[in-house]
């Protein structure tokens, strides 16, 4: 199949504006929006409001749940800022398509890396640029010539702020909005050389939480009963639950317990992270996480187990594998080449995969070094990568 002349518009339009669509990213980049930082936050999403408006989307703003309580060890910004539901949904039938991004990044809002710079060699440099103020650009982009093609495709575009600390503010809204749709597209950054993520794990947060007595530890150390010596039994049990060969991956750290050394330690407690290939597997550990608690309510020594898997496993089903089949022949029809690959990030499309849609991820830019100062990103692949995107919805709305 080769580019139809409607297809061919949207790829020339999309080449036209690579300068603007780098200047666009480069603005994004320089408002910092790491760490629940408020006012970056929300000058991104009012700016990105905005062009979606220009698109005749209706904008909802929905606001943000609190996270768990247990969830940081240290407590966390809880900005809580509002996430972007654009539906340009009225007067056009198909299937619904569900776009969804971040604008989150994970770095400091008052440190040194805050701006985008040139590398010598034709990639750029800058906070987020990969992960994913590049995705951002190239959901919006590709929107703006879909839109401007003249092609009546029923979309949605879902963005969350709060993505790099676990969607705990947004998981509910990304689910009701997912649930209302029949493909989602993602655009977390390409794996590789600008391969798309069909498959990610599932993953979860726990906390091992110890309780004992506190006591002199010289003069009453026998009274006392030690809450770090019962959590230490409970970590290296919860290690043991980890089988790389089969993706079960059980992570622990950090850990605190005890005030002084002269003192007995009433409390201590381990935060950890799960990550399991399927459904079936998560919920058979977290059966055993939760196996580990011990003692009853007032009993002393005592463990408690809290866990939260925020993160469905998103397996690359048939519906996936033949979305990402029709992505991979936009592509060659582009003149490049996509492979499919599976990662072991998870991501928003975790969520709505598990909610309904198959969803097809990694449709961001190019780059690498993600969540380090150096992160960069190749931006040829803005025109490049919003031209695979536009033309991939506009096919995917003639497919029943
Ligand atoms: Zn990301």
């Amino acid at each position: 199949m080769a580019l139809d002349a409607k297809e061919r518009e949207i790829r020339d339009r999309l080449h036209a504006t690579r300068e603007t669509m780098i200047a666009r990213v480069s603005e994004m980049v320089s408002i910092p929006s790491g760490h629940g930082h408020r006012e970056g936050l929300e000058r991104l999403q009012s700016m990105i409001a905005t062009r979606l408006r220009a698109l005749g989307a209706e904008i909802e703003m929905v606001p943000a749940e609190a996270r768990p309580a247990w969830i940081d060890p240290r407590p966390a910004s809880d900005a809580r800022v509002a996430t972007l539901v654009a539906r340009r949904l009225k007067g056009r039938t198909g299937p619904r398509m569900l776009l969804c991004g971040h604008v989150d990044t994970v770095h400091d809002p008052a440190g040194p890396f805050q701006r985008l710079e040139p590398r010598a060699d034709g990639a750029m440099v800058g906070p987020g640029v990969v992960d994913m103020k590049g995705g951002v650009e190239v959901l919006l982009s590709a929107l703006e010539a879909l839109e401007a093609s003249g092609a009546q495709v029923a979309w949605t575009v879902v963005i969350v702020t709060d993505e790099e600390s676990g969607s705990f503010g947004s998981a509910r809204t990304i689910e009701q909005v997912a649930r209302a749709h029949d493909r989602a597209f993602v655009v977390e950054p390409a794996a590789g050389e600008g391969d798309l993520v069909v498959e990610r794990p599932g993953s979860g947060q726990f906390m091992l939480e110890a309780t004992g007595w506190a006591a002199h530890a010289g003069r009453d150390f026998a009274k006392g009963v030690s809450a770090v010596q019962a959590l230490a039994t409970a970590v290296v049990a919860a290690g043991a639950l980890a089988d790389v060969t089969c993706g079960r991956i059980v992570n622990i750290g950090p850990l605190e317990g005890g005030a002084a050394t002269n003192i007995v330690p009433d409390r201590a407690r381990a935060w950890g992270n799960l990550r399991y290939r399927d459904e079936a597997e998560g919920a058979k550990l977290g059966a055993a996480l939760d196996a580990l608690a011990t003692g009853g309510d007032d009993a002393v020594p005592r463990v408690r187990v809290q866990r939260l898997h925020n993160r469905p496993a998103k397996p690359c089903t048939d519906a996936v594998r033949a979305m990402a089949e029709r992505a991979q022949a936009v592509a060659a029809d582009l003149g490049f080449r996509v492979g499919l690959a599976s990662t072991g990030g998870v991501s928003d499309a975790n969520l709505i995969q598990y909610a309904g849609p198959p969803t097809l991820d990694g449709l961001g830019v190019r780059g690498g070094n993600l969540h380090r100062l150096d992160e960069y990103f190749w931006p040829d692949s803005l025109p490049e990568r919003a031209a695979l995107l536009a033309i991939l919805l506009a096919r995917e709305a003639k497919v029943a």
